[in-house]
This record gives C-alpha cells, structure tokens and sequence, in this order.
C-alpha cells in the first residue's frame, strides 16, 4: 500500500510510524522546513490519561490509557514511566478533594511518600494525588526519533512540501496537518508554555499544581530543564506568549518551588491546539483521505489511538474495495 502521510506534527508521525510498521510504503510531506515548527514541538509530552480525565471525555481516558504501551514499544528508550503528582497548597485543599472526585486510578499521599517520590518537594506539601500508571516522553525527542525509525523502515520524508489532500500518486492520503485543514468545525486553543533551567530542583515526574486561578504543570527534562505550562487560551491566533502569560505562569512555578524563582528563562513559546466542539480527536475515512485531526490538549496522548484506527480501517479498505478506481 502506498501512502501520503500530509503533516510531521504528532499526529502525522505516529500514523506514518504505525502505516511503515505495517509494511505500508509511506512518504511524509512537512510544510515547513523543519520537524520543530508546530505545537506538537511546544508540548508537555504527559501521557496523563486519568489526570485529564478531569475534564476529557471518557474516550480519552479509555484511549489514552493505551497510549504508554504504544510509546513503549515505537520508542522503548523515550517512555519515562514514573506516574504524575498532583499537589495543592494547604489552603487550597478543597482542590484537592474536587480533582480527586473527578477523576479516577489514583492514590492520596501523605507528606512522607511525597518527600520518598520527590525528594526536592519534601516539606513543602501534606497531601498529594498520585497516579502512577501515567508516563511522561520528551516531545521533541520523541518526534525526531520516530521520523528516525521511520527513515530506518523505509519511509521518505519530505520538508518544506506541502501534500496534496488527494494526491492520485497513492492508494491512501492521511491529512494530519493540524489547523491547516480546512474544516469549519476545527477550532483553535492557544497554549503557552516556558522551558526553565535550575539544578537546584530534581523532579522524576510531571507535577501539577492545582490553583483556583492559575493552575500549572511542570514536567522534568535532561539537563535540569522543566517544560512550565501551560495555558488554555481560546483563540487561533499564532501569537508569542503574553507578558500576562508568561507572569502568571512564571508566578505559579515559584509557588510550586520557590527555586524556581532563580531558574534561567531559556524559552518561551506558544502552540494552536486543534479542537472539535467536544474536544474528542477524530478519524474519519473520506473515500482515499483519512482525516486525523482535533487533538486538542492530547496530541501524544491520542495520536497511536487515531493512528492505530487510520491503518485499521486503510487496511480494511484496501481488502475490500478496490481503492484505486
Ligand atoms: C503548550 C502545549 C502543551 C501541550 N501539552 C500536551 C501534553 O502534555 N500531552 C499531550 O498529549 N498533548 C499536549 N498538547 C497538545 C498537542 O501538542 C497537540 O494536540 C498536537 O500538537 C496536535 O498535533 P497535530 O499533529 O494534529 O498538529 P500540528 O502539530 O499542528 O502538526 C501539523 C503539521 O502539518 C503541517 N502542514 C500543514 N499543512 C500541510 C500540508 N498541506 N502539507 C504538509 N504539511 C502540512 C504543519 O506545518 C504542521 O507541522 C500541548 C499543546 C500545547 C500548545
């Protein structure tokens, strides 16, 4: 099968990782010259399946807890498998008890198995929510090794070439090009975020700061670097993060240590996340084109469930119809 994977965001790549593993021929056309222009580059990376079930619907906990083990096995060394931790300040308590009411798979702990998991939060916090089967990957170097492994498979990819939705030249087009797509349901969340440098906090895992006005999450990266985000803007508009923003968020991560307050500032950056009205990500066969799309909050969370259902229902259909008349 001969396949046109149109956008190297999460969602493209996956699906072109998973059409190659299953012996597909797959060509990856990128509009940009290079794999880091999208927000799929601009992402936390949480693989928090339960912890989003806060406010996702059910389908994103059920597909996204399938997720890690994908993850695992497209990219074995990548996966940091650790759990998320869901702290509050004491007199924001209630936050607590609500988020753990609404949502599910997690363990309260004290302060002593907090300092035990986190030893750079100890005595900061009394209570927490852990959810240990949630995992955390390096977005940016998640993407570029899976366009590695795909090269490594036999895939092309192509920068700087926009695809064809319907390019006659394969046997299936999968259009993954996030806001790009012209369709009239697709809305834009902005999400700003921060990348900051201390070697004065160790964190193995995300952390999640629940606050009634400026909730934050911090997730650990190689060489003392947090990813700090991030915001939930509504609005299309591919702006660099607001002084507001950027305040806010800088606020929250030294409530959350005050060590933060000395971190470096390395990068400030923005994504459009693209949304359906429910915020459900969708695969939908249009005759040859697959559209995967409105990942919403949940780009690596979701991209192997919609990359698994496109090459279930291309290979379907490549059985059953004749695809190319
Ligand atoms: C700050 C922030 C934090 C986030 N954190 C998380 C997180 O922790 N966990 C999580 O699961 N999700 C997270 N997300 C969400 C996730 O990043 C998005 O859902 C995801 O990036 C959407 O991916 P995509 O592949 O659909 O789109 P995109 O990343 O936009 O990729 C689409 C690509 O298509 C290309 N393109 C456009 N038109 C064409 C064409 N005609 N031909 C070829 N190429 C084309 C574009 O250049 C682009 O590279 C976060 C998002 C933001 C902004």
């Amino acid at each position: 099968m001969k396949v046109l994977v149109n956008g190297a965001g999460i969602g493209g790549l996956c699906a072109a990782f998973e059409f190659a593993s299953r012996g597909a021929e797959v060509t990856l056309k990128e509009k940009s010259t290079e794999l880091s222009v999208n927000p799929s580059w601009q992402a936390g990376g949480m693989l928090a399946p339960w912890c989003e079930g806060e406010a996702a619907d059910e389908i994103v906990v059920a597909e996204g807890a399938k997720a890690v083990h994908w993850w695992k096995k497209a990219l074995p060394n990548e996966v940091q498998h650790h759990g998320t931790l869901v702290v509050v300040a004491p007199r924001d308590a209630s936050e607590l008890s609500r988020f753990s009411t609404q949502t599910t798979n997690h363990d309260m702990i004290d302060g002593n198995r907090i300092s035990e998991l986190e030893p750079s939060l100890a005595g900061r916090y009394r209570k927490a929510l852990f959810f240990k089967e949630e995992a955390h990957i390096d977005p940016r170097r998640a993407m570029l090794a899976l366009a590695d492994k795909l090269q490594a498979m036999g895939g092309r990819i192509e920068l700087d070439a926009t695809g064809e939705p319907d390019d006659p030249a394969y046997d299936i087009v999968v259009n993954a090009v996030g806001m790009a797509e012209k369709d009239s349901r697709l809305r834009g969340v902005r999400g700003e975020m921060l990348i900051v440098r201390t070697p004065e906090v160790a964190l193995s895992r995300p952390v999640r700061l629940l606050h009634p006005r400026i909730p934050l999450y911090v997730v650990p990266r190689a060489d003392h670097h947090f990813m700090i985000g991030a915001t939930m803007i509504e609005s299309d508009a591919d702006l660099k993060p607001t002084v507001r923003s950027v305040v806010e968020l800088l606020n929250a991560s030294f409530t959350l240590h005050p060590a933060f307050a000395e971190a470096e500032v390395m990068e400030m950056n923005s994504g459009v996340r693209p949304a359906f009205a429910d915020n459900i990500p969708r695969v939908e066969k249009r005759g040859r084109q697959i559209l995967i799309n409105g990942f919403y909050r949940h780009g690596y969370l979701m991209a192997p469930s919609l990359a698994v259902q496109a090459a279930d229902m291309a290979f379907e259909l490549t059985n059953t119809e004749d695809i190319t008349s």
